[in-house]
């Protein structure tokens, strides 16, 4: 870490706090004695490939509006639960970049779970089911 002050390298930890998910931490500085602030957080880089081939930035908040979108009112820690499931699982797979086709399927099976319903609803969509037929198929693999 360079100091902000000097540019030189080196600082001393005085103190390391966890504040929400992040560790803020009060350094000073070797060479100039300076002190100041830094925050540690964890990110996830990833890259998501579009079904039209463009690339865009992981966004958490996408699929949780596209959860929204699919179960309709529910309670709020739902969404927020069942979108961390989603990351959690999107992670573990270790592919990056990763299809907009994979996360929809992590998304089915962690509805399929929760919300038979909102399966059914987010499979319409993301499965194209136009087919009255398929729908039924979609049914008895949910029973
Ligand atoms: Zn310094």
């Amino acid at each position: 870490m360079d100091c902000p002050y000097c540019s030189k390298y080196g600082t001393r930890v005085l103190e390391s706090r966890m504040i929400n998910t992040s560790i803020r931490r009060r350094r000073e500085c070797h060479h100039c004695n300076n002190r100041f602030t830094t925050y540690e957080q964890a990110v996830f880089n990833f890259t998501v490939i579009k079904r039209d081939g463009r690339h865009q930035p992981f966004n958490l908040e996408k699929i949780r509006n596209s959860l929204e979108k699919a179960c309709g009112k529910k309670e709020e820690s739902f969404f927020q639960e069942l979108a961390t499931k989603v990351e959690r699982k999107i992670l573990a797979k270790k592919k990056n970049p990763i299809k907009t086709g994979e996360i929809g399927k992590v998304i089915l099976q962690e509805l399929k779970k929760h919300d038979k319903m909102a399966y059914l609803h987010f499979a319409a969509v993301h499965k194209k089911i136009e087919d009255p037929k398929q729908l039924e198929k979609e049914l008895k693999l949910l029973a």
